[in-house]
């Protein structure tokens, strides 16, 4: 955990672009833009990954995304894309579960 990229981003130990902050989560614009607005969303607890969650995590998780609604709304974004990377072999850089706010262009289905 100490070595966590995005609990010292938390904790201010190294910048960010903050979007949102309250008690429990952390939102901050992603270095490496994948569209006009990208966003991650963490837990201020670190989980590494969606497979480590426990029962007591789900609320943890569902408020990501219930904080992802809230940012989105605030911003009069209508339509966005969610992503959990679970695994490196899907894409996942950094171990400390993130949800990706993405949008702003149109997006292809199936992704990847
Ligand atoms: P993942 O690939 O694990 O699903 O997503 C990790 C995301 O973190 C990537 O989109 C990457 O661009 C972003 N990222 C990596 N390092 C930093 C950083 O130092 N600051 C910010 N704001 N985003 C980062
Ligand atoms: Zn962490």
């Amino acid at each position: 955990m100490n070595d966590c990229l995005f609990c010292k981003i938390i904790q201010g130990t190294i910048p960010s672009s903050k979007v949102f902050e309250d008690e429990r989560y952390f939102a901050f614009n992603d270095i490496s833009p994948q569209a006009p607005t990208h966003i991650l969303v963490v837990a201020k607890t670190h989980v590494d990954k969606i497979a480590s969650m426990t029962d007591e995590d789900c609320a943890m998780v569902g408020g990501l995304f219930r904080t992802a609604a809230k940012i989105c709304a605030e911003k009069k974004i209508d339509d966005y894309r969610l992503v959990i990377n679970n695994g490196a072999g899907v894409g996942q850089s950094v171990f400390h579960i993130h949800l990706h706010i993405l949008a702003g262009r149109p997006m292809g289905w199936p992704p990847g």
